[in-house]
């Protein structure tokens, strides 16, 4: 059985930290004990606040959906997390206490999930406040702010619906980095907030402000049903057995326009994503996704 983080020594700690660098992509940029020290820091002041605006909770449910020690548990919940309202056990105004007590410090690291309502600030409010106020008063005093999600990031799917959801960039007078992927990987998150705990500052990033050690490149060129593309084997009738392993693009795959380390790096722990089960890239990660790429399984 895995130990628990508080029962772990000083060597097993520094060993797990490395084993979380390797899982998140950060292996080759950091050492173990720089990490080690960064996330002995972290845990004094619990320097993360999530909030959770428009959306599905589907960026929370990526993160507690994790194998144990999971990278995304140790960072978030054990060393980092002070306030997530769907995961936290306070509930109502000790929550809401929890929070004001973060913000009033300052100084920490603002993750949202969701996106905010441009059709009317009431489609999204929070114990009585607007969701559009509570995003305004957190990034005053946040150091770095993080969309995590496709909501948050673009406006992903809440952009097509009737409450017209919002990216917080186009709220917030500040840089943003997004983790656009719908939900956010775990591996995104957990890895950018490492980053950023050991850095203070930002990762190199792309014109839409997404880390490029994680969106530098498409889905497409590293798709494992590139060579039928080139060989012009398209998927034209599911039922055939023979097609199974053809390119998807004339059943609507993004993956030609969609950047993301998604082939690479696949979901649930490691063991698949979209195209190898057998559905087209919905270019999730993308400023046009959700209404832009609509219908999703015709070519667009
Ligand atoms: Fe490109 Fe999509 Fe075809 Fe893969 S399935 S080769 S990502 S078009």
């Amino acid at each position: 059985m895995a130990k628990s983080f508080d029962d772990l020594s000083r060597r097993d700690f520094i060993k797990l930290c490395g084993g979380i660098a390797a899982t998140v992509g950060l292996a080759d940029m950091f050492s173990s004990e720089r990490i080690a020290k960064a996330l002995d820091l972290a845990a004094r002041k619990r320097p993360v606040i999530w909030l959770a605006g428009q959306g599905c909770t589907g960026c929370t449910n990526s993160l507690i959906s994790t194998e144990n020690p999971a990278p995304a548990s140790i960072i978030l919940d054990k060393i980092s997390l002070r306030y997530n309202e769907s995961i936290m056990a306070a509930a109502g105004y000790t929550a809401e206490r929890a929070k004001e007590e973060a913000i009033e410090e300052g100084g920490y690291i603002l993750v949202v999930e969701g996106s905010i309502p441009g059709a009317d600030d009431r489609f999204c409010m929070i114990g009585g406040r607007s969701f559009k106020e509570i995003l305004m008063e957190a990034a005053r005093k946040a150091e770095i702010i993080i969309c995590a999600g496709a909501c948050s990031s673009f406006g992903g799917i809440p952009s097509g619906a009737p409450g017209r959801g919002m990216p917080v960039s186009k709220i917030i007078d500040k840089p943003v980095i997004n983790l656009s992927t719908c939900p956010v990987h775990m591996d995104h998150i957990t890895g950018m907030i490492l980053y950023y705990l050991v850095t203070r500052k930002a990762p190199p990033l792309d014109s839409n402000n997404r880390p490029l050690m994680y969106f530098g490149t498409k889905v497409h060129d590293k798709c494992r049903r590139r060579a039928n593309y080139d060989a012009e084997k398209f998927l034209e009738d599911w039922n055939d057995p023979a097609q199974q392993e053809w390119c998807l693009y004339l059943k609507g795959c993004k993956g030609t326009s969609a950047y993301s380390d998604c082939p690479i790096r696949r979901w649930n722990n490691g063991k698949n994503f979209c195209i190898d089960a057998g559905a087209p890239c919905q270019g999730c990660s993308e400023p046009d996704f959700y209404p832009g790429f609509t219908p999703l399984y015709q070519m667009t």
